[in-house]
């Protein structure tokens, strides 16, 4: 039977729980454990797909098509778990399928209630992914303790240890340790307040991992404990890292995390082996090249809105030994004060997905100093849509070229809905999405960059590059290199002569992975790479002829 670990936070949110979580999944891996990640978001959507980045954040996609947290994305990141639909689900989504339940006539006439109904429902997905094959099932609650509709979620897993013993299950509880600078001292008293909270409602965290800006002292930590009731050695500090998310794993490691969830539950499992991780962490902090990167986008300003491709960028520079510096560039500046002075000197312009018509202008502005200036570019689902208008309107001679999204009357719509979506009404769930596969023409960017023919990626759009102008396109020079296997969804589009230009339909972000970056986007930041060395070694030579004609 697969033992549980509980993580809910206190104090703040944005603690960094999911990522906390998936170190912990990670280590536990490395010890030889079959780990399961699941993740609770108290909020009343059935899923993220349909709020706004700026609630939000990224939309993480699964290959079953479903629309999930961005920390699912840490947990892909960090482990080998598998992960499906049943890894995240919010209050709307147990509540929906209690009411469909209720309406079915399947509660026989009882009254329908949280406790024991909700809390049921609860429980029974943290079943669903305790699979045969997992030895531990790590758990994430998300908001912070003391929120309304966290309730049920907290007195689901109080009740769960009750149901499989209290041995099997281990509660860790993520808080964070202000330190005052007026007072230059590290306060726990919040920290004791939603322990207390946490208590009252029945649960004893095991361990506590505290959060903080500075060195947490032993005095202090002895203090969290006997206020918290919970071992000294149970109180582990998990400081702000200043480079890298990578260096988490490896504090924890160095606070005995690993080896208190192993004693604590009783785990049978071997000892940890981090080499290869110092070595990637050693990548990180040294790098021999650095290229800079800009990615246009219209939600730059919450950091977390394309989070998938930030770290896809991070995983490409750990690959080529570079630090990728990432230029964040709003689309309606590039708009309003002009691709050169916003764009110029930056070595890759990136155009990642999106929707609707905010910063579409400066999006296409962007893709065409790209190609006039030979500079790498890399076009992601809403990014191949805009490289498409932006050729037909400035080389394919098709002036109104545009995407049924934005003008669903436009004399040429380069990119228009996807046949499925003509009768799809509601919003939610309803995109094309999930893994699909698709074949690449030998020989292009791409299926040099993969290595192989036919790959597979995820999706998450409704419009799709319009076949009638195919041709037309592939005259002018833009060419489609990828279909999906019947060949009717373009899926890759390259520009013959340029170094590097290509765009996607899908998301291949999100597959990348620290130890194995994206094939895709190694070979964007390999080409930005180039072109910096490109440039670098134009500007010597000028500067060489210059000193010989003043001679
Ligand atoms: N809005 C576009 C579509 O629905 C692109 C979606 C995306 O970039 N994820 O097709």
């Amino acid at each position: 039977m697969a033992k549980h670990i509980f993580v809910t936070g206190g104090v703040v949110s944005s603690l960094g729980k999911g990522l906390t979580s998936a170190c912990i999944g990670m280590l536990l891996e490395r010890r030889g454990l079959r780990v399961r990640l699941q993740k609770f978001d108290p909020y009343l959507n059935v899923d993220p797909g349909t709020m706004s980045p700026y609630q939000h954040g990224e939309v993480y996609v699964l290959d079953d098509g479903a629309e999930t947290d961005l920390d699912l994305g840490h947990y892909e990141r960090f482990t080998h778990a598998p992960l499906s639909r049943d890894c995240n689900y919010t209050s709307g989504k147990i509540y929906k399928t209690i009411i469909e339940k209720e309406r079915r006539g399947e509660f026989l006439g009882r009254t329908v209630q949280v406790i024991p109904h909700v809390t049921d429902e609860i429980k029974a997905a943290i079943r669903k992914v305790a699979d045969a094959d997992a030895d531990v099932v790590i758990t994430e609650i998300g908001g912070t303790v003391g929120d309304i509709e966290g309730m049920p979620f907290l007195e689901a897993i109080r009740q769960f240890a009750l149901d499989i013993g209290k041995h099997n299950c281990l509660y860790i509880h993520l808080t964070l340790i202000p330190f005052l600078k007026a007072a230059k001292e590290a306060k726990t008293k919040p920290t004791q307040h939603s322990v207390r909270e946490l208590r009252a409602i029945g649960i004893q965290p095991d361990i506590l991992i505290c959060r903080t800006e500075r060195e947490l002292a032993k005095d202090e930590a002895e203090k969290i404990a006997q206020f918290c009731n919970v071992e000294n050695r149970a109180v582990i500090e998990e400081r702000d890292k200043e480079f890298s998310i990578y260096e988490v794993p490896l504090s924890l490691v160095n606070n005995k995390l690993d080896e208190l969830i192993v004693e604590k539950l009783h785990l049978r499992a071997k000892s940890l082996e981090m080499d290869d991780w110092r070595q990637l962490l050693n990548r990180i902090l040294h790098p021999a090249h650095e290229v800079t990167i800009a990615v246009v986008g219209k939600y730059i300003k919450h950091h977390d809105a394309y989070k998938s491709i930030y770290e896809a960028l991070d995983h490409a520079g750990i690959a080529l030994h570079t630090r990728v510096l990432v230029r964040k560039v709003e689309a309606e500046d590039v708009q309003r004060e002009g691709a050169e002075k916003i764009l110029g000197g930056v070595d890759g312009i990136l155009v990642p997905g999106g929707f609707g018509d905010r910063g579409i202008g400066g999006k296409i502005e962007s893709i065409r100093y790209a190609r006039e200036r030979q500079a790498p570019f890399f076009g992601i689902c809403l990014g191949l849509q805009c490289a498409v208008i932006e050729f037909g309107r400035n080389v394919a001679g098709l002036e109104d070229a545009n995407s049924t999204e934005m003008d669903r009357n436009c004399r040429h719509p380069v990119v228009c809905l996807l046949d499925e979506q003509y009768q799809v009404t509601d919003l939610g769930g309803t995109m094309r999405l999930g893994s699909y596969p698709c074949k690449l023409e030998e020989g292009s960017l791409a299926q040099r960059a993969y290595g192989k023919l036919e790959v597979s990626e995820r999706h998450r759009h409704r419009y799709e590059f319009n076949n009638q102008y195919r041709q037309q396109f592939a005259a002018h020079g833009l060419k489609v290199t990828g279909t999906s296997p019947d060949g009717k969804l373009v899926e890759v589009v390259e520009l013959e002569n340029h170094p590097w230009f290509l765009a996607v339909q899908c998301h291949p972000e999100f597959k990348s992975k620290p130890i194995a970056a994206h094939p895709l986007f190694r070979g964007f930041v390999e080409a930005a790479l180039a072109r910096r060395d490109r440039k670098k070694t134009e500007a010597q030579r000028s500067r060489e002829g210059a000193a010989v004609a003043t001679n």
